[in-house]
């Protein structure tokens, strides 16, 4: 048997429940990890929610976790039984004392790197890799707009994106936001996005910006798209103040050739050798102390209903974990 917080339709946190339900033997190319720690990430929100759809239900929610190989399926060769690992991608269930996920998405994680701080980092850190050098190849000398600059995705991109030698304009919505944006490597900061494009044009001395990275959606699209100079691209990667809707192609057009993506990691990592490499990636930036994960909220996995109502109420920085 497991513990798990499930959920047997969609809605608010009240929809979530602790609950114990069996553990079955791990198929073939699968392992049973027993997490030490899960992630908390936006998309669980989304799951929960309704606005992306859980497969079936119940369903228990979680996309990010860390902890021990305790079985492994028939023709798993590259894990063994004690090996630590994490993951960061679907299907949903990682809001769970052990689970069974196909072995080709865990990955094995450095001695250095223990298993709270990577159910903190593996979903929102690999996303900053792939956004910071994929989506986009962020170059020394660039400036880029971040926005919930001091989130999750965000502190960990501001201290990448730093690294790199760009200049980060984040966007957050408190005071004490913009300080701990500033913490992390963002060289401006602006609170809320109503003067988000005249503070873009007085920074840049009218350049604006090659790449906005904007996961507020809804509330922020049309500023973002207005900070970019021409063929200036706009990554659209979240949600959080609800989804943006129905785009006017001819309006990239007319402010300037604009390049408009939304991506997202299951992409950028369904190739196992691309899993690797942006895991390998973000454990080098870490290592070397580029990018450090700040841990700024734990709750008992079975209160897992309480942090999401943190997490929308906009009332937590950095990454969350969830312990077992
Ligand atoms: P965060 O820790 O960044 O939390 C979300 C933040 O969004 C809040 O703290 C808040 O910051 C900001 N925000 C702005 N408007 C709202 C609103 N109306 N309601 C709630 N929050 C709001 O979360 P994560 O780091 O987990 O994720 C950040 C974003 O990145 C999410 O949108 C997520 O979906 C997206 N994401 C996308 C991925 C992809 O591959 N496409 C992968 C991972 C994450 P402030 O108060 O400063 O405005």
């Amino acid at each position: 048997m497991t513990h798990a917080i499930r959920i047997h339709t969609h809605g608010g946190p009240e929809v979530m429940r602790w609950e114990e339900i069996p553990l079955p033997e791990p198929g073939p190319g699968e392992a049973r990890v027993r997490h030490e720690a899960v992630g908390l990430n936006y998309i669980d929100v989304y799951y929960r929610t309704g606005l992306y759809k859980a497969p079936a239900m119940p369903a228990i929610l979680g996309m990010e976790g860390a902890g021990i190989v305790t079985a492994i399926g028939a023709g798993v060769s590259h894990l063994a039984v004690g090996d630590r690992v994490a993951y960061a991608s679907g299907p949903i269930g990682a809001y769970a004392t052990e689970r069974s996920i196909a072995a080709d998405r865990l990955v094995k994680l450095p001695a250095e790197i223990d298993t709270r701080t990577a159910a903190a980092m593996m979903l929102q850190g690999m996303t900053a890799q792939y956004l910071l050098r994929r989506t986009h190849t962020v170059k020394a000398g660039e400036t880029i707009v971040v926005h919930a600059a001091a989130g999750g995705v965000g502190l960990i991109m501001c201290q990448w994106a730093k690294h790199l030698g760009a200049t980060v304009i984040g966007v957050v919505s408190t005071p004490e936001k913009a300080e701990l944006a500033r913490a992390h490597g963002a060289a401006h900061v602006v609170i809320g996005i109503s003067h988000l494009v005249e503070e873009v044009k007085r920074i840049t001395q009218g350049a604006m910006v090659p790449v906005v990275y904007d996961s507020i959606g809804k509330d922020s699209f049309t500023a973002s798209i207005d900070c970019l100079a021409p063929l200036g691209l706009m990554v659209s990667f979240g949600n959080a103040s609800g989804p943006v809707g129905p785009v006017d192609v001819g309006m990239l057009g007319a402010k300037g050739s604009l390049f408009l993506t939304r991506p997202s990691l299951a992409t950028y990592t369904s190739k196992r050798s691309d899993l690797e490499r942006s895991a390998a990636d973000l454990f080098d930036v870490v290592r070397q102390g580029a990018v450090k994960i700040r841990i700024n909220q734990t709750f008992p996995l079975r209160d897992a209903a309480l942090a999401h109502i943190a997490l929308e109420a906009r009332k937590t920085t950095g990454s969350t974990v969830l312990l077992p």
